[in-house]
């Protein structure tokens, strides 16, 4: 179940589109703020952290790419939580394979056309405005050009189709959203024409995995401070499990990877933050904290000995949230292949 009501009272706090300049409604404060915020609503759930995260993309591809007036226009609403927003990429020939879009957006004399299928988005039943990419075309090579359009609320031929039934994250909702002769004005094109590919590899390579990052910071927090809490409470041989030095070596591992996990992320956001490109760094993190927030809730349920799979304690949960983690936003190997990239080049 997704607290939808919710979005709301992040928006009173300030916490919808942190990273928006005051202007649009926003905070004016950056990505490392955006993570502060999710690793600590992440502490607690990873899966209402995915919903709130994933609004925020539309407010990044907007501020980021939109027009002065798509700014006006969206923004304020986005930040307040009057209107919830979603990104529609990923469609079923594969999240990966971004380029191979089966999406179409046409121009037409109304402005432009879309037809299509996307799934695995969050916030498919909850959002009022969503941003879609789709092919509008090839280039001179022959290879789809990427178009992204944001699709106002209430736009006839929207519709939120199949809803997912997911292992983790189910403080969120995620399923299909269909396309069907959905018209858009010539004023929606995000970007220019063919930049679809940019915006979302920008939004999701930079807003997308900084805070998946910080759910797996927050779940990784979480798996150190519920193992403190239950090795000091549970006796065994008459004495706090704490007292055991196979505990105590689990506990240190789990710290080690959380401060790891951390001062990469911080370290990255403030990279962006300045005002450099970061996705190699934010993708390194993203696969170093999605895969270490697994092995820590695994470690700290090892702790629990048979409390650590009873649903009454959080752990399990955390893991379930921490494996769902691993895909979203982009796989393990995907991150992999970022970073070697880089590195090579
Ligand atoms: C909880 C959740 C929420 C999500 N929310 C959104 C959302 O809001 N918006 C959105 O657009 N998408 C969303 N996604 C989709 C997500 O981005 C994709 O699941 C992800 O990009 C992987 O795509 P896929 O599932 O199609 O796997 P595939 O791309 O089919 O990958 C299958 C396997 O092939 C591997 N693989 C693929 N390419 C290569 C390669 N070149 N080399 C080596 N191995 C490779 C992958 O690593 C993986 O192991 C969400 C997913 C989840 C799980």
């Amino acid at each position: 179940h997704c607290p939808k009501e919710l979005f709301k009272v992040f928006g009173e706090q300030g916490l919808l589109g942190i990273f928006v300049s005051p202007e649009f409604g926003g905070a004016g404060l950056g990505l490392t703020e955006r993570a502060i915020m999710l690793e600590e609503v992440a502490r607690h759930s990873s899966g209402f952290a995915i919903a709130l995260m994933t609004h925020d993309l539309a407010a990044a591809a907007i501020y980021n790419f939109g027009t002065e007036a798509q700014k006006k226009q969206w923004l304020p609403k986005l930040c307040s939580g009057e209107l919830i927003g979603g990104l529609s990429v990923t469609e079923p020939t594969g999240g990966s394979d971004l380029g191979n879009q089966a999406t179409t957006i046409e121009k037409n004399e109304a402005g432009y056309l879309m037809n299509g299928r996307k799934v695995f988005i969050t916030n498919s039943h909850i959002a009022d405005l969503n941003i879609w990419t789709g092919t509008s075309g090839v280039n001179e090579k022959g290879r789809k050009m990427l178009s992204a359009l944001i699709i106002p609320p209430g736009t006839p031929g929207l519709s939120a189709g199949r809803k997912e039934n997911k292992l983790g994250l189910r403080g969120s909702v995620t399923g299909d959203t269909i396309a069907k002769d959905v018209q858009c004005g010539p004023d929606d094109l995000l970007g220019k024409e063919g930049a679809g590919a940019a915006i979302a590899l920008h939004t999701i390579g930079h807003f997308g995995r900084s805070g998946i990052s910080a759910f797996s910071v927050g779940i990784l927090r979480g798996s150190v401070e519920e193992a403190v809490k239950f090795s000091k409470e549970r006796i065994i041989y008459g004495k706090p499990l704490a007292k055991l030095a196979e505990m105590q070596a689990l506990i240190a591992e789990n710290q080690i990877e959380y401060e790891a996990a951390a001062a990469m992320l911080y370290n990255a956001t403030a990279i962006y933050d300045r005002g450099e490109d970061a996705t190699p760094r934010i993708a390194a993190v993203k696969y170093f904290s999605t895969e270490a927030a697994i092995r820590a809730t695994r470690r700290t349920m090892d702790l629990m000995g048979g409390y650590g799979v009873m649903n009454e304690y959080p752990i399990g949960r955390f893991l379930r949230d921490a494996l769902a983690n691993v895909p979203s936003g982009g796989t393990s190997q995907i991150m992999r292949i970022i970073v070697a990239g880089n590195v090579l080049k």
